[in-house]
């Protein structure tokens, strides 16, 4: 990979720091917030369930349903009348974070295999009743998209400074909470959307950074927060950290296939943000196929049917 200018640092850092799925990760990267919209689309919609499940105390679980609520995500549905009884349902808003809760689900069973918990092992689509793995797949040309096959450039007519104003006036303030795992070898996704410094190191390295240097200059994280992500993210096995200079000493962070493997989570955010945050405005940053120019427009498909997948099209049951 070629040598970035300062300026391409800059400019790289920039488009990550103010790009949608940043935004949208100040709402939702919270690591319990993601275990009970992971939980919501399981169908576990009461209270007790909740608790049970993500392993939240009582006054997490309720704070961060009452966030969900707020931000029209999630909504209250009585079940009981007398006492009042509510459980917790995904809106249509919620329900569009299907294809991101997919791409989780497959990112785990692919690259932590017996480690993974509380997520179904297997995933049946009704439509064909039999088992899949989702597909990020782009309706141009009908190939699956890979890191590899998208590009990324500003879109100039994005005024960054002013949504990215709007937006952290709505960040809640339940990221101050942010939750890393120490243990490289047991990382799940929800560690690394669940951490600020996490994300930014990631999308970075999606968005072409590679170097020690370019990382804490493009995004401007201390050293000792970004040596610490670096060596979790390598000890988990997302980067690769390989020498390109001796004395002194440098490195640089090449993405692993598990690494790359992480864009469709990317990129299911990047468009429910699209949809949902900005209204169908475009954010910072345009991608593209590389079949053409134009931004790129991608569904989640089933493996085996190549159908498109909807929440209520798909089971976790067994296929019989
Ligand atoms: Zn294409
Ligand atoms: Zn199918």
């Amino acid at each position: 990979m070629a040598t970035l200018s300062p300026e391409q640092v800059k400019a790289t850092g920039q488009l990550v720091l103010n790009s949608l799925v940043a935004q949208c990760l100040g709402l939702l990267g919270d690591r319990w917030t993601l275990l009970v919209i992971r939980d919501l689309f399981l169908r576990r919609h009461r209270f007790e369930a909740l608790l049970q499940h993500t392993g939240a105390v009582r006054s997490t679980l309720a704070n961060r349903l009452k966030v969900l609520v707020q931000q029209g995500i999630v909504y209250r549905n009585p079940y009981q009348m007398s006492p009042a009884r509510y459980e917790y349902r995904l809106t249509p808003k919620g329900l569009g974070l299907y294809d991101f809760a997919l791409a989780i689900w497959s990112w785990e069973q692919k690259w932590l295999g017996d480690e993974v918990v509380d997520l179904p092992p297997v995933l049946v689509h009704r439509s064909c009743k039999k088992p899949f793995s989702p597909i990020c797949k782009c309706l141009s040309c009908d190939e699956a998209i890979t890191s590899n096959s998208v590009t990324n450039r500003p879109n100039s007519a994005y005024l960054a400074t002013t949504r990215a104003t709007n937006f952290s006036k709505r960040r809640s303030k339940i990221s101050a909470g942010s939750h890393t795992a120490r243990d490289g070898s047991l990382f799940h996704a929800t560690d690394i959307l669940g951490d600020r410094w996490n994300n930014l190191i990631l999308g970075g390295a999606l968005y072409g950074l590679r170097r020690y240097d370019d990382f804490q200059r493009g995004l401007g994280i201390s050293t000792n927060i970004l040596a610490d992500r670096l060596k979790l993210l390598v000890e988990a096995g997302l980067f690769n950290r390989v020498a390109y200079q001796s004395g002194p000493k440098r490195y640089q962070y090449n993405l692993t296939a598990k690494g790359q493997d992480y864009l469709p989570v990317a990129m299911a955010l990047h468009k429910w943000s699209e949809r949902w945050l900005t209204q169908g405005e475009r954010g910072n940053v345009i991608l593209s196929h590389h079949c053409e120019d134009a931004p790129v427009q991608f569904v989640f498909c089933c493996s085996a049917c190549e159908g498109v997948l909807h929440p209520h099209d798909v089971t976790t049951a067994p296929p019989c």
